[in-house]
């Protein structure tokens, strides 16, 4: 784990987060700086830096980081009224913690298209 990555800090423990949900390939947190009523950061467990690096064998990981956010969304009372699911590749993505990530955004209607 690169000892300097947030998330990796924040997954390992070492940082102090608001964790909503833990599995073996995901970690969620609530965003520190949260953009809409609900805002919940799912974290891959493994480092992988974005979306740009992912490789065929962590295909999985994307789905149980979907699946939870499924799950996390019903538990939040959102699932119903929707949602929205966010990843930000690189810079003109707006990725600013290179270590691979999914925003839930819900709570409030989202508007299109987004900034
Ligand atoms: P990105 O811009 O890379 O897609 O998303 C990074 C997110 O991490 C941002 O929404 C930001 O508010 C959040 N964030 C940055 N530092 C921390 C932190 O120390 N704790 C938590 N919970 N969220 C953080
Ligand atoms: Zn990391």
């Amino acid at each position: 784990m690169p000892s300097d990555c947030l998330f990796c800090r924040i997954v390992a423990g070492e940082l102090q987060s608001s964790q909503v949900y833990s599995d073996s390939s995901v970690v969620a947190i609530r965003d520190i700086a949260p953009q809409a009523p609900t805002h919940v950061l799912l974290l891959a467990r493994k480092h992988i830096t974005s979306v740009r690096e992912l490789s065929g064998a962590d295909l999985s990981i994307v789905g149980a980081i979907v699946s939870a956010a499924a799950e996390i969304a019903k538990r939040e009372g959102i699932a119903e009224a929707g949602y929205r699911l966010v990843v930000n590749v690189g810079r003109n993505g707006g990725q600013t913690v290179d270590h691979l990530h999914v925003h839930l955004l819900g709570g409030r209607a989202m508007t299109w298209p987004p900034g």
